[in-house]
């Protein structure tokens, strides 16, 4: 299942990921950092990678870890 991780250091807030991933996996976190909100429906599609300005935000396709706080 994809994965993906955001440096909390290289985040600036700005929510570009969180209106362009097209499966609306992602929110800001209460200290307005990227994070997936609703990581079974990552897709690994990669916009979120891709769209950053910032290099803050990867993804992992077949990660075996599996989403981050995410149950089987
Ligand atoms: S696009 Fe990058 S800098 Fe902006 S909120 Fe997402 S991870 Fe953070
Ligand atoms: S890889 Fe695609 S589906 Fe997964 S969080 Fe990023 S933009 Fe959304």
């Amino acid at each position: 299942m994809p994965r993906v991780e955001v440096s909390e250091s290289a985040c600036t807030g700005c929510g570009v990921c969180v209106e362009t991933c097209p499966t609306d996996v992602l929110r800001l976190n209460p200290d307005n950092k990227a994070a997936m909100a609703y990581p079974r429906d990552c897709q690994g599609c990669f916009v979120c990678q891709w769209d950053c300005a910032y290099g803050a935000i990867r993804v992992y396709v077949n990660d075996p870890a599996g989403p981050v706080g995410g149950a089987p």
